[in-house]
């Protein structure tokens, strides 16, 4: 997981609303409070299950399957409402297009190195 967090590292905590940042513009540390966790930490690795199990061209198909599988063991009330979702204050939500990136990215990575080493 820490090559997928890594990854996330650089893809949403540098733009995330609650990331700390030098002068200079560099992602320093989480700025969320003490006592509230990330949901992108929190669910990485389901998230990576989810984008390298799904092949599809529709973000929409990734996302409804984190809300099945993610969201409705999460904040999400039967109904499917989240109340962090609807007030913008789940940075997976927000950024979970960006997630999916980091998370292909090391997918593509791995995928690479496979192919040198089995050529
Ligand atoms: S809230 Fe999550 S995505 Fe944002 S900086 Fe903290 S760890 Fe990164
Ligand atoms: S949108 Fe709501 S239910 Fe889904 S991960 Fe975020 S906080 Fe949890």
């Amino acid at each position: 997981m820490q090559e997928y967090a890594d990854a996330v590292r650089r893809h949403v905590c540098s733009v995330c609303i609650d990331g700390e940042f030098s002068p200079d513009g560099e992602f320093v540390r989480c700025g969320l409070p003490s006592g509230r966790s990330c949901p992108v930490e929190s669910y990485l690795p389901e998230v990576v299950e989810i984008v390298e199990r799904i092949e599809s061209p529709w973000m929409e198909d990734y996302v409804s399957e984190l809300r099945r599988t993610v969201c409705s063991h999460c904040a999400q009330t039967p109904e499917g409402v989240c109340e962090l979702r609807i007030k913008a204050e789940c940075s997976l939500d927000t950024y979970f297009m960006l997630v999916a990136e980091a998370v292909e990215e090391v997918r593509d990575r791995r995928r690479s190195a496979n192919f040198i080493h089995s050529h």
